[in-house]
């Protein structure tokens, strides 16, 4: 029988007791984390290796040089085409609850120097869904980057399409792959790391059209995930949806730990735009 996540705290005491700014459960093993130092461990579990998930301000912080991020199109506003309701209500909670103004930031930054645009997606803004918004910032990021010459690299992280706003999200997968075809004919490198999880429309589109693909160890990833393909009648074979099982299957180039991310960056860009 699967482990249970309190299995391994005292009697009487659930990861909700835990003070969360003084210590953290690791969700996969329970192991017992001093809040001060995950940073320190990029947020991997020093016991079992567990990969938690990242906000995007933490991934910067692990990822580009200090203060070199610099943000493109803030300003960009939702698009609620459909009037759907409570979606607007739902998107300033995650605002709230993450700093983001949509699901994913964009822009440029510095890696040991080297110039590059970025982008971050955050699964707790709607589940990293991909709307108008986040299409449109994907795409000018990538229309930027071959004005001004830049690498791209994109981190992932998405339930896939933006249900609250129906056709329009799905419009977004061609127009992501539209600018995504532009940095390839423009000759500049465009990397994707696929970080836990990334589903959907954005799986179907700019996260695996990067001419590396990363991913990182223990994300699941994949199309329709294993709840919607049940829905089919047919049984998913456990560990299909894995960055390992992709890996080992030819559809992802590089499969790292987190603590390996940052300088393997550095070495593909560098070797791109030496
Ligand atoms: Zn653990």
């Amino acid at each position: 029988m699967a482990q249970q996540p309190s299995d391994n705290l005292p009697s009487g005491i659930t990861a909700d007791d835990i003070p969360p700014d003084l210590w953290q459960a690791c969700p996969q093993c329970s192991h017992l984390i001093y809040a001060p130092e995950l940073a320190v461990e990029l947020w991997v579990c020093s016991k079992c290796g567990h990969h938690m998930r990242l906000t995007v301000w933490q991934r910067l912080q692990i990822t580009v040089d200090a203060d070199s991020f610099e943000e493109w199109d803030h300003e960009l506003p939702l698009n609620d085409p459909l009037s759907f309701p409570e979606y607007l209500q739902k998107a300033e909670q995650a605002r709230e609850k993450t700093g983001m103004t949509e699901a994913v930031l964009t822009g440029r930054a510095k890696l040991e120097g080297i110039p590059f645009g970025i982008g971050l997606m955050d699964l707790s803004f709607i589940g990293g869904s991909m709307g108008w918004t986040v299409g449109e910032r994907v795409a000018r990021l990538m229309e930027r980057a071959v004005k001004l010459r830049l690498p791209v690299v994109m981190f992932c992280a998405s339930g896939g399409a933006r249900m609250q706003e129906s056709l329009i999200a799905l419009m977004q997968m061609p127009k992501t792959s539209g600018a995504a075809g532009k940095l390839a004919q423009a000759g500049l490198p465009y990397i994707t790391v696929l970080t836990d999880p990334t589903y959907g429309g954005v799986t179907a589109s700019f996260a695996f059209l990067g001419d590396i693909i990363i991913a990182e160890a223990g994300a699941a990833m994949g199309f329709a995930g294993p709840r919607v393909v049940e829905l089919t009648g047919l049984k998913m074979p456990a560990g299909v949806q894995t960055a390992e099982f992709q890996h080992e299957h030819g559809m992802i180039d590089m499969l790292l730990k987190r603590s390996q991310i940052r300088s393997e960056l550095h070495s593909i860009l560098r070797w791109c735009t030496a």
